[in-house]
């Protein structure tokens, strides 16, 4: 049985007119272990064509080709990669050797696509780069070695795996005589070893070292003699026969680590390129995972802020505002309308679905005012002849806010207190700004100052003693003043004017009832919580459909960057034709090509993400500093879960556009990506 035999193989090239080119025409020749064969012929006689048969990269043909009498045609797809990367070696005119890799790993690839062990694999590469005299080129690049020397490396390529035939197309095309002469020489001691060496060329120079020579013609053998100088020294078929037997190991593919190894080697060829991809793609995850915190903490910001000023104990009931106008000028009650109130919210929780025993006793409900004064209605003077200073919103205490919000002083009740001069003074709480308006040092110092009060609306302007200073963040930016809602309805009825409350305070029995009463009041549209809880709700209504315009922003920025992705590793697959084509001739199943290429992805992916999340981690520190220093607290609050899904989002897109540009990879075709230029 030969080794190969050939029968009848006619090849025709579809051509684009819908013509049909006969590249081979009835060709049958057989070839024997031991040989080296030339097969010489005019450019476009159909030598490539021939080995491209031969070497399994090409399946579409009539005729059969047999290996050790087995037919190629009958080969399945994975039979048929085993094939190219077991029993064949390929070396071709341009060497073809992979730019981004050193030689050992060059040399070492067949193997790495059996996923044979590191040791193992550079152990067999360095007896075989010795015998070629490289064993001092083993680190360098491919681009680093003369002609000779890379077509030396390409040949030890061919023989790792131990093939039995070596297909060689035109291996000196592109080298000197002298250089010419020591790859021939090689190639010969190779056939001596016993295997099959197939030549092309078209130097009836260089076919003469051969033992036979065939002559091709426009598609057809004219002629295929031995050449009766040759010598050869071929060993002990024995050592042939252990040979084969090596090689019966159980058949292992490319591993996932081998792939990213070589990802890594490709990705890091072309940095520049794939660090600013990753740039792009995570400065897309930083600006998601900032709008996520940005929109987290203002959000949790309006919260704490509406939180902080409600005893969690106390309902405050307001009418429901009908327009924006409505919080500078909020409605009140009247005496129907509270015993309204108190029947609402006592039938709300009659409800035989409501389990509370707390019931809403209209002789306990407190009255609170609240408003929002427009320049000039309310001010103050610290004595006659001094200048009036404006107030903006004035409040009725005690209800509203709670004793963790004052700095010093006291919530006081009604009392009217005398002064050490004798006159009836009454008292009122500011917020911290007063201390600007009247030139203190120290909140402390507020504490006992008498200030005129000026109410315009109720004709009202009394002497008052500072008695507290109150915190409350919502209303820094204002002077804002509390006064107890009975004093400051008697100073009204003095002037025969009637203060008719804004809220009701209604105290409860346990925060749970306070929850319970606020989500009814929150549902219906005769009542509203207090003005500053329902300023408090439109901010974080706000705020939702803010994070969420954020959020679809974001996603927008991902898309891009998957575009982008994809974008780059689409020109990465046309850059990477010969290659891809290379990988493929030397056994590279789809399934591996796949691989390498979405692991390229994935590792793009996992790349971008982390510059992204430390990124996300710098400039979140950033933005946090700067907006403490500009307005003493920092809207951001991160989540570990955006981390996570930036993250779960950055590998996900990665490997969903690594897809199409693999998936392409891996189906050119490798006659064609050989010739690719
Ligand atoms: P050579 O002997 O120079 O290696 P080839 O085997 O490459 O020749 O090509 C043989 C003939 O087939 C040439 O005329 C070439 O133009 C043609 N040919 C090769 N590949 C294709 C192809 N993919 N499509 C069409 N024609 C082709
Ligand atoms: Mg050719």
């Amino acid at each position: 049985m030969k080794a190969l035999e050939i029968k009848h193989i006619y090849k025709e090239y579809k051509l684009e007119n819908k013509t049909k080119f006969q590249a081979l025409n009835d060709v049958s020749v057989s070839f024997d272990k031991g040989e080296l064969v030339s097969i010489i012929g005019e450019s476009g006689s159909g030598k490539s064509t021939l080995m491209n048969l031969i070497g399994g990269l090409d399946t579409d043909y009539d005729g059969e080709i047999l290996i050790e009498g087995k037919s190629l045609k009958s080969f399945k797809d994975k039979q048929l990669d085993d094939y190219r990367k077991k029993k064949i070696g390929f070396v071709f005119q341009s060497f073809n050797l992979i730019p981004h890799l050193s030689i050992l790993d060059n040399v070492t690839i067949p193997l790495t696509l059996s996923d044979v062990k590191e040791s193992e694999k550079n152990e067999k590469a360095k007896i075989i780069l010795k015998k070629l005299g490289l064993e001092n080129q083993i680190k360098k690049k491919p681009t680093q070695l003369s002609g000779g020397q890379k077509q030396r490396v390409a040949i030890a390529r061919a023989l790792i795996n131990d093939p039995d035939i070596i297909l060689a197309d035109e291996p000196t095309g592109s080298l000197d005589s002298q250089t010419t002469a020591q790859i021939l020489e090689i190639l010969k001691e190779i056939a001596d070893e016993g295997k099959l060496v197939i030549m092309v060329t078209h130097s009836e120079k260089v076919a003469s070292v051969s033992s036979r020579i065939v002559k091709i013609a426009d598609g057809q053998i004219i002629e295929d003699k031995m050449n009766q100088n040759y010598v050869s020294s071929t060993k002990d078929q024995q050592i042939i026969e252990e040979q084969n037997l090596n090689k019966k190991k159980k058949e292992k593919h490319l591993s996932f680590l081998s792939a990213l190894k070589l990802s890594v080697h490709n990705m890091w060829a072309s940095r520049t390129k794939n660090f600013l991809m990753a740039l792009g793609v995570s400065i897309s995850l930083v600006s998601m995972i900032l709008m996520l915190a940005f929109g987290a903490g203002l959000t949790n910001y309006i919260n704490d802020l509406a939180q902080s000023y409600t005893n969690p104990k106390i309902v405050t009931v307001t009418k429901s505002s009908t327009g924006f106008m409505d919080f500078f000028t909020p409605q009140t009650f009247t005496e129907d309308d509270i015993t309204q109130v108190t029947n609402d919210i006592n039938d709300y929780l009659n409800n035989e679905n409501i389990e509370t025993e707390f019931r809403v006793n209209q002789s306990e409900i407190k009255f609170g005012y609240s408003t929002y004064i427009l320049s000039g209605q309310a001010t103050i003077q610290v004595d006659e002849t001094s200048e009036e200073i404006n107030i903006t919103s004035l409040t009725t205490t005690p209800y509203y806010y709670t004793e963790e919000q004052l700095l010093v002083g006291k919530i006081s009740g009604s009392a009217e207190t005398v002064s050490e001069t004798g006159e009836k003074i009454g008292e009122v709480i500011f917020n911290s700004k007063i201390v600007g308006e009247l030139g203190l040092e120290n909140i402390e110092d507020a504490i006992g100052k008498t200030v005129i009060v000026k109410i315009k609306d109720y004709n009202i302007e009394k002497k008052m003693k500072i008695t507290g200073i109150i915190d409350s963040s919502m209303t820094s930016q204002i002077l804002a003043i509390y006064i107890d809602y009975d004093y400051l309805k008697s100073l009204t009825e003095e002037q025969g004017k009637i203060l008719s409350p804004t809220s009701l305070y209604i105290e409860t029995d346990s925060e749970s009832t306070t929850n319970l009463i606020n989500s009814y009041l929150n549902t219906s549209d005769k009542y509203s919580v207090s003005m500053e809880n329902q300023m408090a709700n439109m901010f974080s209504e706000m705020m939702s459909t803010f994070s969420f315009a954020l959020a679809v922003i974001a996603g927008i920025s991902l898309l891009v960057a998957m575009i982008m992705i994809m974008v780059v590793l689409y020109m990465s697959v046309s850059e990477r034709t010969r290659e891809i084509g290379v990988l493929k001739s030397i056994g590279a199943r789809k399934k591996d090509i796949k691989k390498i290429f979405t692991t390229e992805s994935f590792l793009v992916g996992l790349f971008s993400e982390i510059v992204g999340v430390i990124c996300s981690g710098i400039v979140g520190a950033i933005f946090i500093i700067i907006f403490k220093a500009l307005i003493g607290f920092a809207p951001l609050t991160f989540y570990w879960y955006y981390f996570a899904t930036a993250i779960g989002l950055s590998v996900l897109i990665s490997v969903l556009a690594g897809l199409y540009p693999a998936s392409k990879a891996a189906k050119l075709d490798p006659v064609e990506s050989l010739r690719h230029e």
